[in-house]
């Protein structure tokens, strides 16, 4: 009976002691700044602004794909509108056209001892696919301006960044301003491609230069309402790092033969295995990269539960994953991800196939390289009839992960707050790809992030039918780059 007592007071001391970690690690998780402060007023002539907007949207700088590169003189017509709505810009800063399309303007700082500031949009925007036309409550290119918005393809991505941003130089040179810091304007014209053309080869000019930013700024993450499980208050989430690409084509290949007398596998079935294994057996999570610091960042803002968990993932570590593994976006934060897209196999229904093939997409997540995902799926699949090979190219790894201790980012967080100061800022990892992992290696840290705000209804119009900006939102990024620019260049 004693000895009883005497475990039952070890483990209730334990279980004290535990608890008490638990209450202390979670009240040490920093305070939320007070989502207080008076925002900047609207930009004078706004309305003026939505207009040079629209007026941009009107200009198809459609890139279809490869066989079909955007037109050339789309991007003339765009120029063109550029010059003429931007007439300080044109006078003030040297401009370079790069490629068929690029632009790359100088801001030249009066301190060359100073690393410049990069700032940089795309010009180009993805097609409208056939048969949707009709989803579009106005036409994709018409610019209407109604009910508080510009209307059109290209006013979530990303024509939005690239008129305020010059915007904000019009406006500043306007006013007078000089940089003590060189500020650098980069505007590629085929990102929806992957910038092969634009993006790499303005960076391959600045690197040529010997020009090391001292961080840059693109597209790929916004303010998020109503996004965030748990948090009321808007988001303002800096990515910081964007996540590297891979496609692998798996083949099986088997005996033919006639399908009455068929072996325990064929080509499909051991195609079918293949991928099956690839999906049950995924890249393993890991709450440590920057998905991870976005969530300790805004932990003190979510409910007490939540925040104990968080505060406490040396213990709640696995419960964490599953929860964050359990939804496709918030999955995708936490580790590299497995999409099968593709599989062909088979002509005839009685004809036993030779070969099968499937198409997996992975997103790698920065901490993780293409030959640890290479090395997973050999390992997972550990079948000699299925062979791993490269698709279209051999991807690419995920960016450096940009400092979040760094000037830039506590500059990108003061603006963004200047514009939305009940945002919470916070670090994440942008999941898509960005004209940014060219820039990564001219940048001393590259951060996405604009203060467009996106409600899970607007994120589905972006590359979707219906794309638009309210015009109070417009003005907001436009104030962004006012106060960003004055903060860190003037
Ligand atoms: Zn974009």
């Amino acid at each position: 009976m004693r000895g009883l007592l005497k475990i039952a007071g070890v483990l209730l001391a334990a279980v004290g002691l535990l608890l008490l970690v638990i209450a202390w690690n979670t009240l040490r998780l920093p305070a939320m700044p007070p989502a207080t402060g008076t925002p900047m007023p609207p930009p004078a002539e706004l309305d003026r602004a939505a207009q040079r907007l629209a007026e941009a949207i009107r200009i198809p700088t459609v890139s279809h794909g490869f066989a079909r590169p955007a037109g050339g003189d789309r991007f003339a017509d765009l120029h063109a509108l550029l010059e003429r709505d931007f007439p300080r810009v044109h006078a003030g800063l040297k401009r370079e056209k790069i490629g068929s399309g690029s632009l790359l303007y100088t801001w030249e700082g009066s301190d060359p001892a100073l690393p410049p500031l990069l700032l940089t949009a795309h010009q180009d925007v993805v097609p409208v696919e056939p048969g949707t036309e009709s989803g579009w409550t106005h036409p994709p290119f018409s610019g209407d301006i109604a009910d508080g918005y510009v209307w059109g393809r290209g006013t979530l991505d990303n024509k939005q960044m690239l008129m305020a941003t010059l915007e904000g130089v019009e406006r500043l040179l306007a006013a007078g301003a000089k940089p003590k810091r060189t500020v650098l304007l980069a505007f590629g014209h085929d990102e929806e491609l992957g910038g092969p053309l634009g993006a790499r080869a303005i960076a391959d000019l600045l690197a040529q230069r010997n020009v090391r930013a001292l961080f840059s700024l693109d597209e790929g993450s916004a303010i998020l309402e109503g996004v965030v499980p748990g948090i009321d208050r808007p988001v303002a989430q800096i990515g910081v790092a964007e996540k590297g690409f891979l496609t692998l084509q798996l083949t099986a290949r088997a005996k033919g033969g006639h399908s009455s007398m068929p072996p325990p596998h064929t080509a499909v079935g051991k195609l079918g295995r293949a991928v099956a294994r690839l999906e049950e057996r995924q890249m393993p999570a890991a709450p440590a990269g920057p998905g991870g610091d976005g969530l300790r960042a805004l932990a003190p803002a979510m409910g007490r539960a939540a925040r104990a968990v968080i505060a406490n993932d040396w213990l709640f570590g696995p419960l964490l994953i599953r929860q964050l593994g359990a939804a496709p976006t918030t999955n995708a934060m936490i580790r590299t991800t497995t999409a099968p897209t593709i599989v062909q196999g088979g002509v005839k229904e009685n004809v036993l196939p030779t070969e099968a093939t499937a198409v997996v997409n992975f997103r790698i997540a920065p901490g993780d390289t293409v030959a640890q995902v290479k090395a997973h799926v050999a390992a997972v699949i550990d079948d000699p009839d299925v062979s791993i090979a490269d698709y279209r190219g051999e991807g690419n790894e995920a960016t450096p992960v940009a400092d979040r201790a760094g000037p830039g980012f506590a500059l990108i967080g003061d603006a963004a707050r200047a514009v939305a100061p009940d945002a919470i800022v916070s670090p994440g990892l942008v999941v898509t790809g960005t004209d940014s992992k060219h820039y990564s290696r001219v940048s001393a840290a590259a951060y996405r992030f604009l203060p467009m705000r996106l409600r899970p209804e607007d994120i589905r119009r972006i590359h979707a039918s219906d794309e638009r900006i309210a015009i109070a939102n417009y003005g907001e990024i436009i104030n962004f780059y006012l106060a960003l620019i004055r903060a860190a260049a003037l």
